[in-house]
């Protein structure tokens, strides 16, 4: 059971939105900022009010709806101390391993750089919810910009090593389709996979969401967390190259598919 309501919905082209609610103290933050007029229509159907916006990392579809937030409900802007020259209108600034308290609940920032240098990803160790922004997606990650490949794969396996098979994972985007048809071009012989393709797509049918996703499910069909697995590590032709040199590989195929 989540200690934290959370509310989910699309937004811009295939952005996704959250709402993380604290039902004790009624505190409410959404998970940064697409588009204001979705996060505002988001809180007026949930009735949760806005007390914050948290924020995963500096791009424009995830800050650009604080200016408008902050002057429509008066909510505090939480984000990365490194980026704070580059979030507009940022209040309280965190680092790694800080825990951010939402009313009785507890985030914890998790430094990921390498989609960008200052993302974070929000963990809520008591609530089995955690929120990736860019960094990871079901079944693919984000594109290196500001970092290196090296970076980014420590950074994907410090998500994996730290977050429980079970915590449900809302990501940045809808991407989910695009990357289960790349992913089967590099595990090819993962039945997990295949048979998490064939769902997506029905899914994607119907116009249904893939997210939130699960470590677990992750970890089982997300190629870009499986570097070290010896099928793909074949399929690729590199049995012996590093962790890291694998991930880099998959990252720029996927870059070029
Ligand atoms: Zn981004």
């Amino acid at each position: 059971m989540s200690v934290l309501d959370v509310h989910m919905f699309p937004c811009l082209s295939d952005n996704y939105g959250v709402l993380v609610h604290d039902p004790v103290s009624g505190a409410t933050a959404s998970i940064d900022a697409p588009d204001a007029d979705a996060v505002l229509a988001a809180v007026a159907e949930t009735g949760w009010g806005l007390s914050h916006v948290i924020v995963t990392h500096h791009h424009w579809d995830h800050i650009g709806g604080i200016p408008k937030l902050k002057a429509e409900t008066g909510c505090r802007v939480v984000g990365a101390a490194s980026d704070a020259h580059r979030i507009e209108g940022l209040d309280e600034a965190v680092a790694d391993g800080d825990d951010f308290a939402l009313g009785q609940a507890a985030l914890r920032a998790i430094a990921v750089p390498g989609h960008t240098l200052g993302h974070l990803a929000w963990w809520c160790p008591g609530g089995g919810v955690a929120f990736v922004g860019d960094t990871l997606f079901a079944m693919g990650c984000g594109r290196v910009f500001e970092g290196t490949p090296e970076m980014m794969w420590q950074s994907l396996d410090r998500l994996q090593e730290t977050l429980p098979d079970d915590t449900l994972v809302y990501c940045g985007h809808e991407y989910t389709l695009s990357n289960a048809k790349f992913a089967v071009t590099v595990d090819p012989d993962n039945p997990v996979l295949r048979s998490r393709l064939e769902r997506v797509v029905e899914l994607r049918r119907e116009g249904h969401p893939t997210l939130p996703t699960t470590m677990a499910q992750e970890k089982a069909t997300n190629p870009f967390l499986r570097a070290r697995d010896a099928g793909i590590r074949k399929a690729l032709g590199l049995e012996a190259a590093k962790d890291w040199e694998v991930f880099a590989e998959i990252r720029s195929r996927k870059d070029h598919f």
